[in-house]
């Protein structure tokens, strides 16, 4: 197929992805439903990994020799919410303007996704000798969570494929490390009282700000310990703290608080040992001081998410592959998580590149260039052309 038509009919096919809601709120059924019958009507055949409930799921498909592990083409399904933003259009009818295309989750990244489906029809019609596999997620934008299970059935089922890319815009750049994250939700139950008189209650928001306090401190000092020659940016653990809840009214003292909060996580930090400051903090200074007014408080602390890091290595396949496909030298590093830290963790080397630029990603009016699916589209060709060679994977060390 000449460029320019794949060019069209991957804009054509992101009108459509677009076109479905798949707020991470929302079940993606109807999308991977979509997406599944225009690769059945290829003739490829698609996995199917659904969550608990049933109402979201991933798809994996291969096109080649499925009998050997090949290169996966990684992307998330979900999208952030358009809640409160002011878009200048209907953000899930697409748009074009200026060389751009507009849209929720155009470069967030079903941008990428529709390249790889409209470069389906020309993978089946070569004689790949390493397979080509699509690994399409739910629920990525929430903590990496849909993955999970497609990486269940995989390891579980399927020969393990040699390299990932996750196609996050990266502006076509490699990046080859990123932060991990934990995160948390504690809540410190007190004693409702009227306000009149706090003697008789224990009030939960207080003992909740002394945590974010110390939270506050723990940024601060994980700020003066930077490692100073971390490619990272910020070069040191950050601290999150996004939501805080408690209290029902002014005149009664609060009940419940509910922090949640989190790491982003350098490769090298642990997140038990961050983790144990602060249990210890909230165990000696926080626990005691609230009982001692009423033995019914208490504070409690669970892990709500955790999302492995992408160590970086410079030698492992994935990176070796797309060095060799692009003929780029450099390789990158961001603060944000992705889906290839859960990928390098079952033992597929990961690396994150893909079209448009990260900065777009979440705004009103998402855009992405329509020269980045050009480049993309680029990508993916040599990266066939590679894949139909003699022993392409003679490229990565012997398994
Ligand atoms: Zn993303």
């Amino acid at each position: 197929m000449k460029k320019s038509d794949l060019l069209k009919s991957s804009i054509a096919i992101l009108q459509e992805l677009v076109s479905f809601d798949s707020t991470s709120r929302e079940s993606n059924l109807a999308l991977i439903e979509h997406i599944r019958s225009y690769l059945d009507n290829l003739g490829i055949e698609s996995r199917i990994t659904h969550d608990a409930s049933g109402e979201k799921a991933n798809l994996w498909a291969t096109i080649g020799p499925a009998t050997r592990g090949g290169v996966v083409l990684s992307g998330h399904l979900d999208v952030v919410p358009v809640d409160g933003q002011q878009w200048s259009s209907d953000p899930f009818n697409m748009w074009q303007a200026e060389g751009k295309l507009f849209g929720r989750g155009v470069v967030d990244m079903k941008g990428f996704i529709a390249v790889c489906l409209a470069m389906a029809p020309q993978m089946l019609k070569q004689k790949l000798q390493l397979p080509i596999h699509f690994a399409f997620t739910y629920d990525e934008e929430t903590g990496c969570i849909g993955v999970h299970g497609l990486l269940k059935d995989v390891v579980d089922n399927l020969p393990l494929p040699r390299a990932v890319i996750v196609g996050e815009p990266t502006s076509m750049k490699i990046i080859g490390g990123h932060k991990g994250s934990r995160s948390y939700r504690t809540v410190v139950k007190g004693v409702p009282a009227h306000s009149s008189d706090p003697r008789l209650g224990v009030n939960s928001i207080m003992a909740a700000a002394k945590i974010v306090t110390f939270l506050e401190s723990l940024q601060q000092d994980l700020a003066d310990n930077a490692d100073k020659n971390s490619p990272f940016d910020p070069p040191y653990t950050t601290v999150d703290l996004g939501i805080i809840n408690g209290g029902t009214a002014n005149n009664i003292i609060p009940e419940f608080t509910e922090v949640q909060w989190g790491f982003r996580l350098l490769p090298q930090d642990s997140a038990d040992t961050l983790q144990k400051r602060v249990i210890d903090f909230i165990d000696k200074e926080i626990t005691p001081h609230i009982k001692a007014q009423s033995d019914k408080a208490s504070v409690s602390t669970t892990i709500s998410n955790n999302v492995a890091p992408l160590i970086p290595d410079d030698q492992s396949a994935a990176e070796q592959l797309i060095r060799h496909i692009t003929g780029l030298n450099d390789s990158g590093v961001v603060s944000f998580g992705t889906e290839a830290g859960a990928f390098q963790q079952s033992g597929i080397p990961a690396v994150v590149f893909g079209p448009g630029s990260i900065t777009e990603a979440h705004q009103p009016d998402e855009f992405i260039e329509i020269e980045q699916l050009a480049e993309c589209i680029e990508f993916i060709e040599n990266l066939l052309e590679w894949a139909q060679k003699d022993s392409p994977d003679s490229l990565f060390q012997p398994v």
